[in-house]
């Protein structure tokens, strides 16, 4: 479900990723099925970028855990929010359909 604070955050990610202050730099598919991105971000401090890792294990049962940031926002907020790093994963992550 779309809550203010999940439609905040993905503002911030667009809003970022329009800016050029958050990119995907790689992707990478893992053996077991797990997929990971590397996102780099100028959002929070702009003279001293980070990169986080966000996962996605489609193994787990648990669908809280399917979706991991290193990032501070997700490890305060992941369990109830995604961090705006997932949400980017997560678009680019869809399919896109062809018209
Ligand atoms: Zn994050």
């Amino acid at each position: 479900m779309l809550t203010k604070a999940v439609m905040d955050r993905l503002n911030r990610a667009l809003v970022g990723a329009s800016a050029g202050m958050i990119k995907i730099l790689a992707k990478f598919h893992l053996p077991k099925g797990q997929v990971m991105w590397q996102i780099w971000s100028s959002m929070s401090d702009r003279r001293n970028p980070s990169i986080y890792q966000v996962v996605f294990d489609p193994s787990t049962n648990v669908p809280g855990e399917r979706w991991t940031c290193t990032c501070q926002d997700f490890a305060k907020h992941g369990h109830q929010t995604p961090c705006k790093h997932v949400l980017l994963a997560q678009l680019e992550h869809q399919q896109r359909v062809e018209a």
